[in-house]
């Protein structure tokens, strides 16, 4: 097989060609979504040009086709995340999953005097749901503080993990610091006390490989657009004694097994939590970019980011004035930063006039924004995609509207 060829693996990325006000584009916003390769696009035009119909109702050819275009994806998905299959509810994506894990399992177990405990490095996703059930159990929400690099203090959460903590729920890495958090470590801390862990999969799936049974967590939820592929799609993943344990969480048809007015009889899960007709073209893309990312190797895509992100966090600390948000070691390709003087909304206007484009806002992280008493930053995101050339153009530009802003 050999090294990749990044290069000819970045020409898969039709969007990449684009200019943008009359300046090739660079693309730093993957950590917001990802582009998409000519494969996801192709499976999901084949799709309907070829296949389209609806799954696990027709006994037709298309139809059979379809289920087995949106089981065979659900399978190269769980074998990605090395899970079984029917462990794997496929969602819309992470807001989805975290959601039905806050409805499912949490709303029916929790009550007052019960403590839901988070991190201040939450995205909103992995917080308001959490608030929603705390408003109608009384049940609280605990937060665990971050060291000043960036990473969990992991102190703090072994103060205030307690008797009265039942669900725990974390970022496997973070979109603002890109802090990997020792998923694994921090479950068998929970599970010794016998708090459920909810992880937010959704940073890491796209940069590193990940083994959902070796992370020892019980709900792993994450989102496709992320991992290359198109909008609308994701899975959670959830230990099966949870899934059979849990009621539903949205009713329809596809979810049941037998329907009276007297009741009805769920069909097994995960299909049980998949009311209504899936994204289904879009599942087939999402197996699609599972199957890419797995061809180029997750190992290989780390080790490419790590390379991009150590001389760009170089080549950015040397700018005056350049301040970046997260350093811990071992982080993510996420570069948050704030130039001294300079508003994070401008910084990224006059970026894009350069063609370079970045994230600049709250980042779906208020309490984080607080916490460091900003509020916004300017984020560039990396992809295996990117170049050394891209990175040096994202520093000469910031050094160029530095300039034009003090
Ligand atoms: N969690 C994290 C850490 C994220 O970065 C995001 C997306 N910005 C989400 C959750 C929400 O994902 P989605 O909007 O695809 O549901």
């Amino acid at each position: 097989a050999g090294r990749p060829d990044w290069l000819r693996l970045r020409a898969d990325f039709p969007v990449l060609t684009r200019q943008v006000h009359g300046k090739p584009l660079v693309y730093l916003d993957s950590a917001n979504t990802s582009q998409k390769p000519q494969p996801v696009i192709r499976a999901m035009d084949e799709f309907y040009r070829e296949h389209n119909a609806n799954v696990s109702r027709a006994v037709h050819a298309l139809g059979s086709e379809a289920t087995e275009a949106y089981e065979g994806a659900r399978r190269r998905l769980a074998g990605f995340v090395n899970v079984p299959p029917d462990e794997l509810v496929l969602t819309s994506g992470t807001t989805f999953g975290i959601n039905l894990v806050a409805y499912s399992w949490a709303l029916p177990r929790l009550g007052p005097g019960d403590v839901i405990l988070l991190t201040r490095m939450e995205h909103h996703a992995n917080i308001v749901p959490w608030q929603l059930v705390c408003e109608r159990t009384g049940a609280k929400i605990r937060v665990v503080d971050i060291t000043p690099d960036g990473a969990l203090d992991l102190d703090d959460l072994r103060s205030k993990l307690t008797g009265d903590v039942k669900l725990l729920a974390f970022t496997h890495v973070s979109n603002v610091l890109g802090t990997v958090n020792p998923v694994a470590d921090i479950c068998r801390m929970a599970r010794k006390l016998g708090v459920v862990t909810v992880i937010d999969g959704s940073q890491a799936l796209p940069h590193r490989s990940v083994d959902i049974p070796v992370l020892g967590c019980d709900f792993y939820a994450f989102t496709g657009h992320k991992m290359l592929g198109p909008t609308g799609t994701g899975g959670l993943w959830a230990r099966r004694q949870h899934l059979r344990e849990m009621p539903p969480f949205l009713g329809g048809g596809e979810m049941i097994k037998e329907v009276s007015f007297e009741g009805t009889v769920y069909n097994e899960p995960p299909h049980k939590f998949e009311a209504g007709t899936p994204n289904i073209a879009g599942v087939v893309g999402l197996g699609a970019a599972a199957d890419y990312l797995a061809e180029i190797g997750m190992a290989e895509i780390e080790a490419r980011e790590q390379a991009l992100l150590a001389v760009a966090t170089e080549r950015l600390s040397a700018i005056p004035g350049l301040r970046i948000f997260g350093t811990a070691p071992g982080k993510a390709a996420v570069i948050s930063f704030l130039v001294e003087g300079a508003h994070a909304h401008d910084l990224a206007t006059l970026l894009d006039l350069e063609g370079i484009a970045v994230r600049s806002g709250h980042h779906c992280a208020h309490p984080l924004m607080a916490h460091f008493g900003v509020p916004a930053t300017c984020r560039a995101s990396l992809a295996f995609y990117n170049t050394h050339v891209e990175i040096e153009k994202l520093a000469a530009g910031i050094e160029k509207v530095r300039k034009l802003l003090l």
